[in-house]
This record gives structure tokens, sequence and C-alpha cells, in this order.
């Protein structure tokens, strides 16, 4: 099964997606976090993208669908994935298009006033990449990784500002795919503003008959 989640920043893409991953045994694919990986490493990809991501806009187009193409093409991957934060353009959704059958997009629907509540409350892991949110999904101990026990940070685009920033990327270049895979038929929207498992279910009674 290959999947693409989309939504705006904190809709909960990538906690919906390490559910799902768990659950279907997929591939999980974050370029966010490939691409914050790169960064720390002070790579040249790193270092091109790192002042765009502070600032909420989206890294070059074939910069981010060469590094897809790699990563899809590894062992893992065979039997399935699960794409969280790419396709982000039209164009890297038709590119994705040209490489790999896409199964389903999960669109995870909610607004702006509660992402940007979300993004400023939210903690991250920055070795697993878990996240966690100080109001509403706090980790068991205070600013430590349930998964790994690592100190917990706020990433450096999860301030008022770059969120701000990045939900407006999200309208002008993302949300169009909504359209988009609604046309090819494989949208499935879900409100995400609801309890985290009942999204949870709610995508898993979808996909069901993909399984
Ligand atoms: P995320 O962790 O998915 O919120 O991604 C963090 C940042 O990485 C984004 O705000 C973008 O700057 C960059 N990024 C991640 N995925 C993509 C993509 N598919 N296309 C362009 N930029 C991306």
């Amino acid at each position: 099964m290959r999947l693409v989640l989309i939504g705006a920043p904190a809709a909960g893409k990538g906690t919906q997606a390490r559910k799902l991953v768990e659950y279907y045994k997929l591939a999980y694919i974050s370029t966010g976090d490939m691409l914050r990986e790169e960064v720390s490493k002070g790579t040249e990809l790193g270092n091109q993208a790192k002042s765009i991501m502070a600032s909420g806009g989206l890294v070059p187009d074939e910069l981010i669908i060469a590094i897809v193409q790699e990563r899809i093409k590894q062992d893992d991957c065979k039997s399935g994935f699960i794409l969280d934060g790419f396709p982000r353009t039209e164009v890297q959704a038709e590119k994705l298009e040209e490489m790999v059958h896409i199964d389903k997009a999960i669109y995870i629907n909610a607004p702006d006033e509660l992402m940007l509540q979300r993004i400023t409350a939210r903690e991250t892991c920055p070795k697993c990449g878990a996240s966690y949110n100080k109001i509403s999904l706090p980790s068991k101990v205070a600013g430590i990784c349930d998964v790994c026990q690592e100190g917990l940070i706020q990433r450096k685009d999860d301030t008022l500002e770059a969120g701000k920033a990045r939900l407006k990327t999200f309208h002008d270049q993302s949300e169009p795919l909504v359209e988009y895979y609604k046309k090819k038929g494989i949208l499935f929207e879900v409100d995400g503003t609801g309890q985290l498992e009942d999204i949870t279910k709610a995508i898993i009674q979808e996909l069901g008959a993909l399984a």
C-alpha cells in the first residue's frame, strides 16, 4: 500500500503516519525529517534548505523530488510506504505519479487557528522525530521523548511567525493537491480536529479494503 498524507502544519500528519506505519508495517518517509537531518549534518543540501525551512517556505521541487526518488527505491519501501509531507506542490505530485502508483491520498483537514495553537505548543524529539503537544498530547515525563528518552525541543519553524508563514505556504501551494487527488478519485478527507484515536480509526476503516 502506498499512501500520501496531506494537511496543514501540525494537522497531525506525522502522528497519524506513525500509527499507520505500525499497523500496516509500511516504510515511513518524512521529507521534513530527512531535510532536518541534512541540516543537522551540515551537508550542502542541508545548508541550502536551512533558511528556507526556517522561514516557512518550500525547498525547490527538483531537490526534494530527487531525494524521494532515491528513498522509495530502498528495500524497505518494497511492501509499501507512507509519504508524510510529500508531495507539497502539483509538480511534486505529477513527478510522484510518474515514479509510482499511489493508492490513497489522506487529507487531514483542520482550521488555521487550531493549527497555530498546536504549532506553538508542539515539542519534537530531535532523535526519532516523535511529536508531542504541551497541552493536548504531553509526553509522559515533561520534556522527554516517550519513545527514545531524548530531550524534546521546539522546532525552529514552530514559532508563531514561521507557523503563520507555513500555513500560508500550505494554502497557496499544497492545498490544491486536495482537488488534484479528488479528481484522481483517490482522496480520503478526515476531520483533523477530533481525537487522535478516532482519526486513526477512520483512516484504517477507509484503507481496510486496500490492506
Ligand atoms: P515538515 O516537517 O513536513 O513540516 O517539513 C518542514 C519543512 O521542510 C517545510 O516547511 C519545508 O520547508 C520543508 N519541506 C518538507 N517537505 C517538503 C516538500 N515536499 N517540498 C518542499 N519543501 C519541503
